[in-house]
């Protein structure tokens, strides 16, 4: 196992945040709108401590083909690492943490239709424990409907599955002919 997660907590976001990700295509739209207002009471933040056991471990050019094939939706999402651009110009230099967040984010725009946006931060480089924060940035996010227990048991399971997405990446042999 290359990632573990140590802890994650779904809950109502109360202040505003800049976020570097996003759900939406287009790199353009990092924009105008990243530094707006969040609405409290009206967003959900999902925020995930993880341990990575090779901090400086990168993709390989393989590893990254089988990943854009297997959710094609992430070389579309804007990311603001290291300068504006579509997450796909990005994947061969991120970190295991922030490719979690995109597959994260990825997810969640399937299961619940909704943007999101998300952010990575080391915690602690050397000994690899960093910080994934997504949050919804739609108002229709499903705060009252829905009771919480189940919202966050189910982003956890979204969560577990992207992990498992990318450890089956890491563990797949490299293939000589790519
Ligand atoms: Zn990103």
């Amino acid at each position: 196992m290359f990632i573990q997660i140590i802890s994650c907590e779904l809950r109502v976001a109360e202040s505003a945040t800049r976020f570097d990700c996003r759900s939406l295509s287009g790199a353009e739209k990092t924009g105008a709108d990243a530094g707006k207002q969040s609405e409290p009471g009206s967003k959900l933040r999902f925020s995930v401590l993880l341990s990575v056991r090779e901090p400086d471990l990168r993709l390989n050019p393989s590893q990254v083909l089988q990943l854009l094939s297997l959710r094609p939706g992430l070389a579309e999402h804007a990311c603001r690492q290291q300068g504006l651009g579509r997450f796909g110009e990005k994947v061969h230099f991120a970190s295991l943490p922030h490719i979690v967040e995109h597959l994260l984010i990825d997810r969640l725009v399937e299961e619940y239709g909704f943007q999101v946006a998300g952010n990575t931060r080391w915690q602690n480089r050397a000994t690899g424990s960093a910080r994934v924060t997504v949050q919804t940035l739609t108002t229709e996010a499903p705060t009252s409907e829905h009771p919480r227990h189940p919202l966050q048991a189910r982003f956890d399971q979204l969560l577990q599955q992207a992990i498992r997405e990318l450890e089956e990446v890491l563990h797949q042999p490299i293939d000589a002919d790519a």
